[in-house]
């Protein structure tokens, strides 16, 4: 692999690593009590500016996708009800039944087709970024249960589709596709599965929405799906990444690796029962950095605002090559002292002054030896 990305030398340079965010996370919300009405990607935005990781040159603001832009994927129509919604602030039954507007997951709010057509320009624009090369990450990124003709799953567009359709077109041929989100990434395998250009590998938590990644389901041979037990751990990560993500993906000698890094596995997320540190996803993100010339590192699910917060500046860090601090600066700790929760729980006081968790090793389940096994054998 030294010998392939030598002989693409330049890639370094040619792009990044590039943050590319947006301040339309900061001014919108999904609304209510749904569990996106916490900030996000504006915390990390401040957390890296106030670590000083955010230098000149590192950061881009995202562009919003043209309406035209998004149907190489999605339905027209869809697009356009989706736009309508938000200019009318408000959808008939109709469009609620066919397009999956207006519900309790995907309600109708302010921004509801600005703010998801961002994070899509913001991952088509790190597309032309990396097309000779190079780090990008979009964390308002990662909406990876977007359908073409519908929203789903709290995504009103799949903007991890788009960025690797756009991959596609700008003549990046392989691309491998990570998700280590605490939800099978159901969108992103129904738009390629069975695409021999592909391989998609789900680290997802069992018997959970979306209820699809089964370990069987292989999409036709290019999908390896690997559903885990509540509980899921950093050694138990660490087995799969050592186990089935780093053998798949450097087997399939890709020109294009992208991590959909979905932080609700974290242990505090509220959304789900899998018990990782922020550790886990770092070390996932560093183990793949250098598996192919192009980098594309996603946002997704996330529901603890601290949690959230603290997991994906430490992958910025990561992709930034910067050093951890083991507590936080005074103008860091401010942000996350800043933050608010309309859940009862209590923030712990490292949730404030630090960003990398404890590590929560323990043991690699008979369970998921016997999955790594099976999927193996493939
Ligand atoms: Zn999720």
């Amino acid at each position: 692999m030294a010998v392939q990305r030598q002989g693409e030398k330049g890639w370094a340079e040619t792009a990044g690593p590039v943050f590319i965010g947006s301040e339309i996370y900061r001014r919108s919300s999904y609304g209510g009590a749904h569990p996106l009405r916490v900030p996000r990607v504006s915390t990390v935005i401040d957390l890296a500016r106030a670590l000083g990781w955010l230098g000149p040159g590192r950061y881009r603001t995202s562009p919003r996708a043209k309406p035209a832009a998004l149907t190489l994927w999605h339905s027209p129509d869809y697009i356009a009800a989706l736009q309508a919604a938000e200019a009318a602030g408000a959808v008939s039954a109709a469009v609620r039944d066919r397009h999956g507007l207006g519900t309790v997951s995907n309600p109708v709010f302010p921004q509801m087709f600005r703010r998801p057509a961002t994070s899509a320009g913001g991952v088509m624009l790190a597309a032309e970024l990396l097309r000779h090369g190079g780090v990008a990450y979009v964390p308002g990124g990662g909406t990876h249960h977007g359908l073409p003709d519908r929203a789903n799953g709290f995504c009103y567009l799949n903007d991890p589709v788009l960025g690797m359709l756009a991959l596609r077109r700008l003549g990046v041929g392989r691309i491998a596709y990570v998700d280590i989100d605490a939800h099978h990434c159901d969108g992103v395998e129904q738009a390629f599965a069975g695409d021999a250009e592909t391989l998609l590998i789900s680290v997802h938590e069992e018997r959970r929405w979306p209820f699809t990644g089964a370990l069987e389901e292989d999409g036709g041979g290019n999908c390896f799906n690997l559903p885990v037990p509540r509980g899921f751990n950093d050694s138990e990560m660490r087995a799969a990444l050592e186990g089935l993500i780093l053998p798949r993906v450097s087997a399939f000698r890709p020109d294009a690796v992208v991590l959909q890094c979905g932080a609700d596995a974290v242990e505090e997320d509220p959304l789900s029962r899998l018990a990782l540190s922020n550790n886990a996803h770092r070390a996932v993100v560093a183990a793949l950095r250098d598996l192919a010339p192009r980098f594309l590192v996603l946002g997704g699910g996330g529901y603890n605002p601290w949690s959230v917060g603290r997991c994906w500046a430490g992958v910025w860090a990561t992709l930034a090559g910067e050093e951890l601090p083991e507590w936080l600066p005074a103008e860091a700790e401010t942000v996350l002292r800043g933050l608010g929760w309309h859940r009862r729980r209590a923030p712990e006081e490292a949730w404030f002054t630090t960003l990398a968790d404890p590590p929560r090793e323990g043991p690699v389940r008979p369970e998921i030896r016997q999955r790594l096994a099976a999927l193996a054998a493939r």
